[in-house]
């Protein structure tokens, strides 16, 4: 064994697939220290811990860790059951992380800001695969490492409110209010709702659940008011399969959301892109920049900013990531969740094969794995920990046998016109699905070939503003 490998695998981040990591090392005895930012195990999951998750336990509890739990006398919840966040916390990972045989591998409060390998920038290269990796903590501690799964997710980088992918005008100066997704309408956020006018923006599974949430107070709290924006030309994508999809809850979330846009509960715009926001007189103005170059606006108490999230690679810029351009996932990865080329956010089961990245022993898995895809599920990330370890341990036998079996959304369909309603104009066809092994993970699949009202320059006259303008 080389001095390398008698150092530990450090994972950077304790949600559900860094300590599902833990769970596959301790199993195949690899040393490994978990680095955790926050104060305690799913630290991330917590913030949204009011929100109920739509895969049931079955999918949500990853079978190493499970072994280990079960050893340790744990009573399993109902598989069926759809736990919150907090349960998730509270009944799983917390329990999981206080096992004697993993605590004592487990850190809090231990930011990392940087991995590198020690005594070499990314320049050179001789020797690289024999040195180990250095963690850098905030605090300026350095740990060695063997090699490093970066399961640190994405929560902390959630995306912009403007169009461009870029700040809206005025978004920074407008910060009072703007809210990170998921606020816990209902609960303990409860008075910054009530009574107001709350803006909406996204189309993803995040923005759903904060519209029921809206919907919900408004009936009991008089003078609230709830305006959905998306920018694509129909909520179609959103409102998901209904009763197809595998997972019921998932279905549901979409098709309440459509009675209350039907019954005028929550105003829904279309080819909602933002352009500006202006604070004025305690409310905010919110300005959208329409195909045509007219501006129209719409002025709210409260934004809901539920526009994804994006990786943040930055602790790992001395490293070789070899990163596909769209996607901000690895290349072999990214063509298989690129929600442009999918229209049901079908993948394939993947593993350490498609997580390497040129700097040998450095993985992102989990959610951050999926760059900017919205699909991801934790079922995903617990088959990439099995796959990723098994290959960190030598046994590339099971790290290439891949499987997964994730729940189909009954959103899958090869005709765009369905999934963008009659306003479908030229956009391209996505390909049929090819039939493969890997299932549907999620309603936001396919979300990019709707339509948007592109903002043109200088449209001449004759032009359409955008959608097959030439
Ligand atoms: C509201 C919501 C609902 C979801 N519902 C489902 C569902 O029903 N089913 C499903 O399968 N998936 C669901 N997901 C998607 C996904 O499975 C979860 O987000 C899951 O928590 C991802 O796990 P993770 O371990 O990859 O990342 P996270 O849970 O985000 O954990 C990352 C951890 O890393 C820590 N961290 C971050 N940066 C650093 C750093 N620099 N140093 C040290 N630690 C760091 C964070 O504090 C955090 O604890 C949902 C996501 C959201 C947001």
């Amino acid at each position: 064994m080389s001095a390398l490998n008698n150092l530990p695998v450090v994972v950077i981040g304790a949600g559900p697939v860094g300590l599902a990591a833990a769970a596959h090392l301790h199993e195949r005895g690899l040393s490994f220290t978990v680095l955790e930012a926050g104060d305690t195990a799913g630290a991330a999951v917590k913030q949204w811990g009011h929100v109920r998750v739509f895969s049931p336990w079955r999918y949500n509890i990853d079978p190493a860790a499970r072994r280990l739990l079960d050893e340790a006398g744990w009573v399993a919840p109902d598989l069926e059951a759809l736990p919150t966040g907090a349960e998730l916390v509270a009944d799983y990972l917390q329990p999981f992380a206080e096992l004697p045989r993993l605590k004592p591998h487990l850190r809090y409060g231990a930011r990392v800001e940087a991995v590198s390998r020690l005594g070499l920038d990314r320049l050179r290269t001789a020797g690289r695969e024999s040195t180990p990796f250095l963690v850098r903590l905030t605090d300026g501690e350095e740990i060695l490492a063997r090699a490093v799964i970066d399961a640190s997710g994405t929560w902390g980088t959630p995306n912009v409110l403007g169009a461009s992918g870029l700040p809206a005008r005025g978004e920074e100066q407008a910060a009072a209010f703007l809210e990170h997704a998921l606020p816990d309408v209902l609960g303990a956020d409860r008075a910054r709702f009530a009574g107001r006018h709350t803006l909406v923006a996204g189309a993803g599974h995040s923005a759903a659940n904060t519209l029921l949430s809206l919907a919900e107070l408004a009936a009991s709290e008089s003078g609230t008011e709830v305006t959905w924006a998306i920018r694509s030309a129909s909520p179609a994508r959103t409102y998901g399969g209904g009763d197809a999809d595998a997972l019921p809850a998932r279905g549901a979330l979409g098709s309440r959301l459509r009675e209350h846009v039907d019954a005028g509960r929550i105003r829904l715009l279309t080819g909602f892109s933002v352009h500006a926001l202006t604070p004025n007189k305690g409310r905010v103005t919110v300005v959208v920049r329409h195909a045509d170059g007219t501006d129209e606006q719409v002025v709210v108490d409260r934004i809901v900013a539920a526009t994804g999230f994006r990786p943040d690679h930055s602790i790992a810029a001395e490293l070789r990531l070899d990163l596909d351009p769209v996607m901000g996932a690895t290349r072999a990865l990214a063509p298989l969740i690129d929600p442009n080329e999918h229209s049901c956010g079908t993948v394939p089961p993947h593993g350490v094969d498609e997580l390497a990245h040129p700097e040998a022993g450095y993985y992102a898995v989990g959610m951050k794995s999926y760059g900017r895809a919205p699909t991801f599920l934790m079922a995903t990330g617990y088959e990439q920990v099995r796959s990723v370890v098994a290959a960190l341990a030598g046994d590339w036998q099971a790290a290439r046998d891949v499987q997964l079996d994730l729940p189909e959304t009954g959103v899958c369909n090869s005709n765009p016109a369905e999934s963008t309603g009659s306003d479908s104009c030229c956009s391209p066809t996505p390909a049929a699905q090819a039939p493969g092994k890997g299932l549907a993970t999620g309603i936001s699949g396919g979300l990019l070939s709707a339509p948007l009202n592109l903002i043109t320059l200088d449209a001449a006259p004759g032009q359409t503003g955008g959608c097959c303008g030439s």
